[in-house]
């Protein structure tokens, strides 16, 4: 399909008899924001990883921009900036010659690739450091020189591999408004993460994996709407016998003073709780409205946390 980013057919992955990656599909549009959220090996890294050639599929089909990944490989690659997890081994070379080299990898002079190296040391916070050697950068810094490298060549399509796993929260907040940053420019992006907020805050879409198979993917608000928990919280001053007569329509939940309603729609039942309280002369303490998150998604469909 011509407006496809990124797609992933039937993708399969065994190492030695065990399957890490079960058959999936995924259609990511161009320029979407999309996540793949899990568990630690939940088959992440091995399906991204299988995006840019790294891991060798058992079965299945990649396409980048429509192009086969392995029939147009020279394509895909020009068009595919990856951050992957493991760090290779350039500890020795100084970050800005880093990046040289990468730009040269995709036949870019370092003449030509000046202005776009300074920018991209600017954007990402490294430019007082571009003379550091990559093994004095603080690990928070080497994330960055990650992202740094994948976008050298202006690719497209950005592949973000647990992108702030380990960072402090000052630089996740950074690299998140660089993403929202270059997800506006137009890039496709697909990144992992196991931090269920990363993936509610930036991503259009998410797909939650679990061993080895997609189990769901959708927008963050339609996946949170299929969990049968919000609900309204009250809290009364006082303690009333007769609170579950009062609020019979409503199927409350009551313990003391605490009142508890599972409901699909708060904010039309809340203002119809509160009159009826109001009716009875119940005073009302305090009102929370708690909201359901991808771990509630996560855990109604496996029964586990996400980060467990
Ligand atoms: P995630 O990125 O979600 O943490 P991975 O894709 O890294 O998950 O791993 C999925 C499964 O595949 C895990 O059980 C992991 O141990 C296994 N696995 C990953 N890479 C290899 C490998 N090179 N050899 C053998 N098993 C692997």
């Amino acid at each position: 399909m011509k407006d496809l980013g990124i797609e992933i057919i039937n993708l399969h992955k065994k190492y030695d008899d065990v399957y890490a990656v079960k058959g999936i599909d995924l259609s990511i549009k161009k320029g979407e924001f999309y996540g793949l959220l899990g568990p630690n090996g939940a088959g992440k890294s091995t399906t991204i990883n299988a995006i840019t050639s790294l891991v060798k599929p058992t079965d299945g089909e990649v396409k980048i921009l429509g192009k086969n990944i392995v029939s147009d490989f020279r394509y895909a690659r020009s068009q595919i900036g990856i951050a992957c997890q493991e760090l290779s081994n350039d500890f020795f070379f100084p970050v800005e010659e880093l990046l040289y080299y990468q730009a040269g990898y995709y036949g870019v002079t370092r003449k030509n690739s000046k202005q776009r190296i300074d920018y991209i040391l600017n954007k990402l916070g490294l430019y007082e450091h571009r003379n550091k050697k990559m093994r004095m950068l603080s690990g928070g810094m080497k994330r960055r020189l990650q992202i740094a490298k994948a976008l050298v060549h202006d690719p497209q399509i950005l592949i973000l591999d647990e992108p702030t796993a380990g960072v402090d929260v000052e630089l996740r907040h950074d690299l998140w408004k660089y993403l929202n940053e270059l997800h506006a420019e137009g890039k496709t992006i697909l990144l992992t993460t196991h931090y269920i907020d990363e993936a509610e805050l930036l991503c259009e879409r998410v797909g939650i994996i679990d061993n080895g198979r997609l189990i769901v993917e959708d927008t963050v608000k339609n996946l949170k709407n299929m969990v049968n928990k919000s609900g309204i919280i009250i809290h009364t001053k006082e303690n009333f016998p007769n609170l579950d007569t009062i609020l019979k329509d409503f199927n409350p939940a009551i313990n003391q003073n605490r009142i508890e309603i599972l409901t699909k729609q708060p904010n039309l039942d809340l203002p119809k709780i509160i009159l009826k309280l109001s009716e009875n002369n119940i005073r009302i303490e305090d009102v929370q409205l708690p909201k359901a998150s991808l771990e509630d998604v996560f855990l109604d469909l496996t029964g586990r946390k996400i980060n467990d």
